[in-house]
């Protein structure tokens, strides 16, 4: 297909700009500021909590954007799956339109369908769309009228389709503002009826848009109040669309991801090509390790472009050593295969998103710095490892590849001679020596140390508030040089919108 991945973007963003008059606004970084309730954004939403809450007021009633999402921990977490399928990853566009106490669901609906049916031209026989189907136990009641709405726009009802609190009921994290939501799926596969497939997990029959109709808030203990207003929160996966309108089942066979694939294969030249047999049993994993180091070289590339610092963030620091791991095991490329990749994201992602380009240099100096520390960590490790286990054979039952964190911790550990990991200690190898908490029960097993996981989340949850915890006034000053760094930007079909491109909502 001629539709490349900037002009599927562009279209986007012209209809609501031009054609249906909504204000374009930044993304904002993947770092949530003044947020401690995630470690990472995770929805274009996210930047608007507070217009939701009603704690800030709209620059804009209606706005749209296109929001670096990464979805690696807390509610929304798809680590462990990105790879082994062809439409998630662990950092995505999510493009969306919003309304602010402006529309509500029937011009959401009608927005979107057509967008989809009318501009991109997607055949109505493979949509199916999805609404929420109440709770009695939170006294939430079926949206009879988003399915009244979908049937005045032309869906037959075969293909509206009913679901709980899991897949229509939308939440950011344990808490925030959350309300019932409607969805669009497409099926890749067919134009017959395949309703009942709808959620199921299909690799070609997936989720593309979710159209959120913010109307309440849930509190930590669970309960949810209504909000001051009623609003409208979009999210759409900018991969998705994009496979969808180049004729592909996998994201990964779309110009998204294309060049960073052939790179892989270019570098790596004594291993086999990428298959792409997408569905079939990826018997030896190497399509999958081709998926996951092309995902997660984007995953690393806006998170460092961002200003996260591995050192800081243990998450980004697994991700990174995963990358590493693969490039030498499966890849046999010793050294910098993951730091090549980036400039590919940026070839993709730069005009979008000018701080990955602006922070290039940047971004590979700490990937060089993160390589090198691994390489002799696990070098030293190794050895390390072999004399630990002869002394301590109960140690055996650990992963040797936790090796290079496990080790300096045991020693730190061993001269403590506590008589059990307490909430302190467990913090202390968290943060100091990057153990997660699967690791340290683990360890605590091995070592016949009494360890209560909650201990450590406590703790965990009591560093985050207080690093989260700068003044809005801080944060908005962050903000303020985030967004002058990244201007101006190239993109010509963007100039005529050039000055409504300089406003992100502040937290
Ligand atoms: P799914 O059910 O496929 O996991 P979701 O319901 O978790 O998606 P939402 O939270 O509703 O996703 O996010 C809005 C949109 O963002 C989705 O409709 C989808 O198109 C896209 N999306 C969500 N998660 C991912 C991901 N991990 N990678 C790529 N796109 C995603
Ligand atoms: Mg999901
Ligand atoms: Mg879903
Ligand atoms: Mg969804």
């Amino acid at each position: 297909s001629d539709r490349t991945a900037a002009s599927i973007r562009r279209i986007f963003m012209d209809y609501f700009i031009r054609d249906c008059n909504h204000h374009h606004v930044r993304s904002s970084p993947v770092v949530p500021f003044c947020d401690p309730t995630i470690a990472f954004v995770n929805a274009g939403m996210n930047q608007f909590k507070s217009i939701f809450t009603g704690k800030q007021e709209p620059q804009y009633q209606n706005v749209v954007n296109s929001q670096k999402c990464v979805r690696v921990g807390g509610k929304h977490n798809d680590l462990s799956i990105v790879g082994t399928d062809g439409y998630h990853h662990t950092f995505f566009e999510m493009l969306g339109n919003w309304s602010f106490g402006d529309y509500f669901k029937e011009e959401a609906c009608e927005l979107a369908w057509k967008l989809l049916v009318d501009v991109y031209k997607l055949p109505s026989s493979k949509l199916y769309v999805t609404y929420f189907k109440g709770d009695h136990q939170l006294g939430l009641e079926e949206d009879i009228e988003t399915r009244e709405i979908w049937k005045s726009l032309g869906v037959s009802s075969d293909r509206i389709v009913p679901f709980g609190i899991k897949d229509n009921f939308w939440v950011m994290g344990d808490t925030g503002p959350c309300g019932p939501c409607t969805e669009i799926h497409f099926d890749h596969k067919t134009a017959q009826n395949r309703a009942q497939f709808v959620n199921k997990g299909l690799f070609d029959l997936t989720e593309l848009w979710n159209i959120v109709f913010i109307q309440y808030n849930k509190n930590l203990d669970g309960s949810i109040v209504v909000l001051p207003n009623k609003h409208v929160d979009t999210g759409m996966g900018f991969e998705r669309l994009t496979a969808i309108l180049q004729n592909k089942i996998s994201n990964y066979d779309t110009d998204n991801f294309s060049n960073l694939i052939n790179a892989i294969e270019k570098i790596s030249a004594k291993t086999k090509k990428y298959k792409g047999n997408y569905g079939e049993q990826d018997w030896d994993n190497l399509d999958t390790s081709y998926r996951i180091l092309a995902d997660h070289s984007r995953m690393v590339t806006a998170c460092l472009a961002d200003g996260m610092i591995p050192e800081q963030n243990q998450k980004l620091r697994r991700i990174l050593r995963k990358c590493f791991t693969i490039s030498e095991d499966v890849f046999l490329k010793e050294k910098g295969l993951l730091k090549e990749l980036t400039n590919y994201v940026v070839d993709n992602l730069g005009h979008t998103y000018p701080e990955m380009e602006k922070n290039i240099s940047h971004v590979q100096q700490i990937i060089d710095y993160e390589e090198e520390v691994f390489k002799s960590l696990r070098n030293s490790a190794q050895r390390d490892w072999e004399k630990l286990i002869k002394e301590k054979s109960q140690l055996m039952s650990l992963d040797i590849l936790e090796a290079p964190s496990l080790i300096p911790a045991y020693k730190a550990l061993a001269k403590m001679e506590p008589k059990e990991i307490s909430g302190d200690i467990a913090f202390k190898l968290y943060d100091t020596f990057g153990l997660n908490a699967n690791i340290i029960e683990k360890l605590s097993h091995a070592l016949n140390l009494p360890f209560d996981k909650e201990n450590l989340q406590n703790e965990l949850n009591k560093a985050k508030v207080k690093t989260k915890q700068l003044s809005v006034s801080d944060n908005n000053k962050i903000l303020e040089e985030f967004i002058r760094n990244c201007l101006p930007i190239t993109d010509d079909s963007f100039k005529y919108n050039f000055k409504k491109l300089d406003n992100m909502y502040l937290f």
